[in-house]
């Protein structure tokens, strides 16, 4: 059994101030709800600068939320300006990292190399790697987003034992979706996490590929979220712009209610 994943990437959005007044926001929410935090995990990944912020406030007030950083070097230290390493995440007490969010792969031109060298630091550092991959707009009406995404993933992961690729986690996001209010059905979500899955299977065993959890990401709200959750390959979501409101999170933690 999966223990689904909701995970929330405020992306470039909450200063270190705003970040803390939204979690604490998020966790009284949930708390009033009496929300069972063994049944569902939520995790959020704020900007690097929120994270100490963040660290205290989950160990000060022991909360039951889990965080990550939004990218990491695929280097440990050195002469990388700008960077930061695996290491500071995990001494921050991250669980997870973002490895390869579209906005990476196309703002900044992160490759696929790199990529597999950052899920090879982010385990290093202890870190559980949240893979993003999914296709743009002219692959999906092209009809190819199936092998353009598997592609990814294959090169992604290329090398990395069945040990480690059982922790991890994969989010499929395709571009079209980000952002825009235009939500992949749950049909879609469900048919590219069970190509996810098999392609894991073929790759390394059944056993392995029914460990990884496979989360959703594109324009994820309140409303939709039951809906894609409930397909049997989904086992989680990554949520953007509703995760910057408390409320509207909260409700997709509680997709079950
Ligand atoms: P939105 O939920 O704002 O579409 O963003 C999705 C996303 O990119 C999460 O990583």
């Amino acid at each position: 059994v999966r223990r689904p994943l909701i995970a929330g990437n405020w992306k470039m959005n909450m200063d270190h101030v705003q970040g803390i007044t939204l979690l604490q926001k998020l966790a009284w929410t949930l708390d009033d709800a009496n929300h069972d935090h063994n049944r569902v995990e939520v995790a959020v990944f704020p900007p690097f600068t929120d994270l100490r912020g963040v660290q205290t406030l989950v160990a000060g007030d022991d909360l039951d939320v889990v965080y990550g950083g939004q990218d990491l070097s695929q280097h440990d230290s050195g002469a990388y300006t700008g960077d930061i390493s695996g290491q500071f995440l995990n001494k921050l007490g991250c669980r997870y990292v973002l490895v390869g969010h579209s906005e990476r792969r196309s703002v900044h031109q992160e490759s696929d190399e790199t990529l597999r060298a950052k899920v090879e630091a982010a385990y290093r550092h202890d870190l559980v790697p949240v893979l993003c991959v999914g296709e743009g707009l002219e692959i999906r009406q092209a009809g190819t987003h199936v092998e353009h995404t598997l592609e990814q993933l294959r090169a992604d992961v290329d090398g990395l034992d069945a040990e480690k690729v059982a922790t991890l986690v994969v989010a499929y996001e395709p571009v079209w979706a980000i952002g825009t209010g235009e939500v992949a059905g749950p049909e879609d979500a469900q048919e590219m996490c069970a190509a996810i899955r098999a392609e894991l299977t073929k790759l390394y065993d059944a056993d392995t590929a029914e460990k990884v959890r496979l989360l959703y990401g594109g324009s994820v709200k309140g409303q939709n979220a039951a809906a894609i959750l409930r397909e049997r390959d989904v086992d989680g979501v990554l949520v953007g712009g509703a995760s910057l409101d408390a409320g509207e999170f909260a409700s997709i933690v509680r997709f079950e209610n």
